[in-house]
């Protein structure tokens, strides 16, 4: 009742109130000088395509995020653009084009290293629609969405009001279908139609709605939040090749810590990252090591980005599982520290890619990353100098701060660390004597009259070599 008011009252920024909104009688059109996207503001291949297919007879919209965030001031990620021609039609226009996609048909029209994505409306279609484009499983999920519609279909089934503006390039108005710009003005996250429904389509949603959330830093309409924390759970059988590229989206767009605390507010994070979740539930120190060693993760990350560095997402995957890793490792007997290592890590990102894929490609940075936590404290000799060559050095390094930052004991080993680089040459031999001697690696001895032959094993694998 409430988000229905709502979304009939509209409170212009001057204060006046327009003219009840009703879905169905088609948008409320903003003429060219009534906002403020120019064409100055969208990149010149996005109108290229936008010209192309209105010159061909074809509607031309830029929508979604292009829209939305040139209405905040922003700067869009990137122009997606919407249209009555159907994907075949788009392709013959651009030779620079591919058609992509199985779920949801699109074309990509390439310029050099920008893509623009094009997209037929798409109508949207409930369960009983008989129409073997569209797919739905038992639980209400799409698992094909290629019906195509009219605009107004179209905005109908997307996600947000805020993602439901559409820029015409013939005229320049924008059609505004649900009432997004009131929500702009607002800062409110709001999913179109219900969103019990909506999330049951596509879990994801749940997803997007914090990640809009936090990198806007508008709050999430509470009949949109609400359901979350029941329906998270549909989460768990979405593909991880799906989960993965979400949890890239979340976490390396600069506001991570801030998408993080919200994951948790609304008890999603436990379903993108089971044993980290059960790692900070299970930490009793007080000062929550767990949790703000993965707090400072994000944040030093998130400052990396807005410093224009560059992040991969292998550290923060690191990151996240240290923990569930050491547990791991605190499980394993009668192993040296190396391979106990590599044992739990093996062991902690199998669990992990039943929620998440991780490929290969992140996952050796993440081990090697683990691997130099082993390795840093071992400064004797030669080694320290080596391990500076070691192409792993700097992120396991800067893992290493973070770990000493959020309150890990190590005995100020990252501060010797980076008094070590900025050391002259005299001074790194003297920094390596005071160390003392190395520990004698231990010969295998008898088994003491207790016994113990596993604590032989622990002490004999400290200093072996990694
Ligand atoms: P950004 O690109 O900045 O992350 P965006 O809003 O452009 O934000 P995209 O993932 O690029 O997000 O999607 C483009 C548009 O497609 C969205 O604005 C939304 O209208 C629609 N959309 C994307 N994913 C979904 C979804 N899961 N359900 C419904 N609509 C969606
Ligand atoms: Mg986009």
């Amino acid at each position: 009742m409430g988000f229905i008011n709502k979304l009939f009252k509209k409170v212009r920024g001057n204060g006046s109130t327009s003219a009840a909104h009703d879905l169905s009688t088609g948008p409320r059109t903003i003429s060219r000088d009534q906002h403020a996207i120019s064409r100055r503001d969208i990149s010149d291949s996005a109108l290229k395509v936008l010209y192309r297919l209105k010159d061909a007879g074809y509607q031309a919209y830029l929508v979604g995020g292009g829209v939305r965030d040139l209405l905040l001031g922003g700067e869009p990620k990137d122009f997606d653009i919407a249209t009555d021609a159907h994907p075949e039609q788009v392709h013959k226009l651009f030779r620079n084009s591919i058609l992509i996609g199985r779920r949801f048909r699109l074309v990509h029209v390439r310029f050099g290293r920008e893509i623009i994505e094009v997209a037929t409306f798409r109508a949207n279609h409930t369960s009983d629609n008989s129409d073997n484009q569209a797919r739905q499983s038992d639980s209400g999920m799409l698992t094909r969405d290629n019906v195509y519609g009219t605009v107004d279909e179209d905005a109908l089934r997307r996600d947000f009001t805020i993602n439901a503006m559409y820029y015409n390039i013939n005229g320049f108005t924008i059609h505004d279908f649900a009432n997004g710009l009131e929500d702009i003005q607002n800062r409110t996250i709001r999913m179109i139609g219900d969103p019990y429904e909506r999330y049951r389509e596509d879990p994801v949603r749940m997803l997007r709605a914090i990640r809009f959330a936090a990198k806007l830093d508008f709050d999430i309409a509470d009949e949109t939040g609400d359901p979350i924390d029941e329906l998270g759970h549909l989460l768990e059988p979405i593909p991880a090749a799906r989960m993965f590229e979400e949890i890239l989206k979340l976490f390396l767009a600069g506001q991570g810590e801030a998408t993080y605390e919200l994951l948790q507010d609304y008890n999603l994070f436990g379903y993108l990252f089971p044993q980290t979740q059960a790692a900070i539930e299970a930490d009793d120190s007080t000062d929550q090591l767990v949790e703000t060693f993965i707090q400072r993760a994000l944040r030093n990350s998130d400052e990396r980005i807005s410093h224009g560095k560059s992040v991969t997402p292998a550290f923060l995957l690191a990151a996240f599982l240290w923990h569930p890793v050491q547990a791991r490792v605190a499980k394993i007997r009668n192993m040296p520290p190396v391979p106990a290592l590599h044992q739990a890590a093996q062991d902690v990102i199998q669990e992990q890619v039943k929620s998440t894929s991780i490929p290969r490609r992140f996952s050796t940075p993440m081990k090697e990353i683990w691997d130099m936590q082993l390795r840093l404290p071992r400064r004797h000799g030669n080694r320290a100098q080596q391990l500076l060559d070691n192409k792993r050095f700097r992120a396991g390094y800067d893992f290493l701060l973070i770990r000493e930052a959020a309150g890990e004991p190590l005995d100020d080993l990252g501060e010797w660390w980076t008094s070590f680089q900025y050391a002259g040459e005299s001074q790194r031999m003297e920094m390596t004597k005071a160390l003392g001697k190395a520990p004698r690696p231990k010969r295998k001895r008898k088994p003491s009259k207790s016994g113990d032959t596993a604590n032989d094993a622990a002490e004999s694998a400290v200093s072996s070599d990694a």
